[in-house]
């Protein structure tokens, strides 16, 4: 059985290109980039060749970028930075929406000590912009906004936001690790001060993420020790994911259009064709508005782990809009921040494709799924409630 992958925003396969840069740093090039012999100074020369990629691709300069472990390393650091240079502040602002990485540190914030905002969205997933900036004030540390969320794939508008902030004198972050590598992305004439990145979203190795510091922003080290990152993150480089995810960076910037129009009309076929084919289905998030490759598709009074089980048994692996929280499952906080009723937050699937996908690959998806809800449908008393009651 073949493997159809549309769960790209879990992860991402590693390009050919990327793999092939990597290895000769698992076997001959295996200098310590720091030392001061030609063998190792080789190695640094190629971390300082993915540093320039990297910023290539995000618009900015090498010295901003910062080498960590992951997106979620990068969101920590750009928060615990801003609020250990500014003790004084005590105030987070952040979304409904945001990823783990954000949503539960502010969560963790609010228990000892900060005050923090989670800024609410509509139906449409689109945020209170108005309740964004009426939530300011001269307490405020830092705002984090994620410029395009994983399950709905909406994009917020970071750009505008960050100026908005940065006239204010906070500190603004946002967790692009969704956008990067599938619309373009461009901090220069932004007022974003930090933007995490992760490796394994854009074809590049897990383990290796980018935080981007604009030059001039306050910062203080979250991983104290060598003079590694200009002694902005201590600890021996993980280099060859380093400079696999330097080539992935020069792959997404020579493909982004073509994998823009590609990936856009893979999902926009397969939304069509399932909303054609299965009533009481319909699409979460701003149609108009979204990372080209994600759907996130509700199919009323069904679970979505069990749609997600007869996909699997075809070899086709998405996600489903939920978590499990304390053995019960529970519609995730995005699609309940949206306000998706229960009956349909509950059989919500996410799709996210990549240039890898083909269209027989969608054709596939598109003959399976209808037959899936249809037997799914026949054994829930909830359906058969719904249309009773019709
Ligand atoms: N932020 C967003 C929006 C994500 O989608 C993810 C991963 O799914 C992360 C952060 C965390 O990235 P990592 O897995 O590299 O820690």
């Amino acid at each position: 059985m073949n493997t159809i992958y549309v769960d790209n925003n879990a992860t991402t396969r590693v390009a050919p290109e990327v793999l092939e840069a990597m290895l000769p740093y698992f076997s001959d090039l295996y200098g310590n980039p720091s030392s001061m012999h030609t063998f190792g100074g080789k190695v640094g020369y190629k971390i300082k060749e993915a540093r320039a990629k990297i910023a290539e691709l995000i618009g900015a300069m090498p010295e901003e970028i910062v080498f960590t472990s992951c997106g979620t390393e990068s969101d920590s650091t750009a928060i615990w930075a801003t609020l250990e240079s500014y003790p004084d502040k005590r105030h987070v602002v952040t979304t409904r929406v945001e990823h783990p990485a954000i949503k539960n540190l502010g969560e963790h914030l609010s228990k000892n000590g900060y005050r923090v905002t989670f800024v609410p969205v509509d139906r449409q997933g689109s945020l209170d912009l108005d309740y964004l900036y009426n939530s300011l004030s001269d307490d405020t540390a830092i705002v984090s906004i994620m410029w395009a969320n994983n399950e709905s794939g909406v994009i917020y508008p970071v750009e505008e936001i960050s100026q908005e902030i940065k006239q204010r004198g906070i500190v603004f972050h946002t967790d692009a690790v969704q956008a990067v590598g599938k619309i373009p992305v461009d901090v220069k004439s932004t007022g974003i001060d930090f933007l995490s990145i992760s490796g394994h979203k854009f074809h590049g190795p897990k383990g290796v993420g980018v935080l981007y510091v604009r030059k001039g922003t306050k910062f203080s080290s979250f991983m104290i020790g060598g003079h590694q990152e200009h002694g902005r993150r201590g600890g021996t480089e993980n280099v060859a994911s380093i400079i696999g995810l330097g080539k992935a960076a020069e792959l997404a910037a020579q493909r982004l259009s073509v994998y823009g129009a590609k990936v856009r009309s893979l999902r926009d076929k397969l939304e069509e064709e399932i909303l054609a084919r299965i009533p009481n289905a319909m699409i979460n998030g701003n149609r108009d508005n979204r990372l080209p490759n994600t759907t996130s598709i509700s199919f009323e009074y069904v679970e979505g782990e069990s749609i997600l089980l007869m996909l699997d048994e075809f070899g086709i692996c998405a996600s489903s809009g939920s978590a499990c929280t304390s053995g019960s499952l529970e519609p995730s906080h995005v699609l309940r921040a949206m306000g998706v009723p229960f009956t349909a937050a509950h059989g919500s699937i996410r799709f996210s494709l990549s240039s890898y996908n083909t269209e027989e690959e969608i054709d596939f998806i598109i003959a399976k799924l209808p037959p899936i809800i249809e037997r799914l449908r026949e054994m829930s008393p909830f359906w058969h409630e719904a249309a009773v009651a019709k």
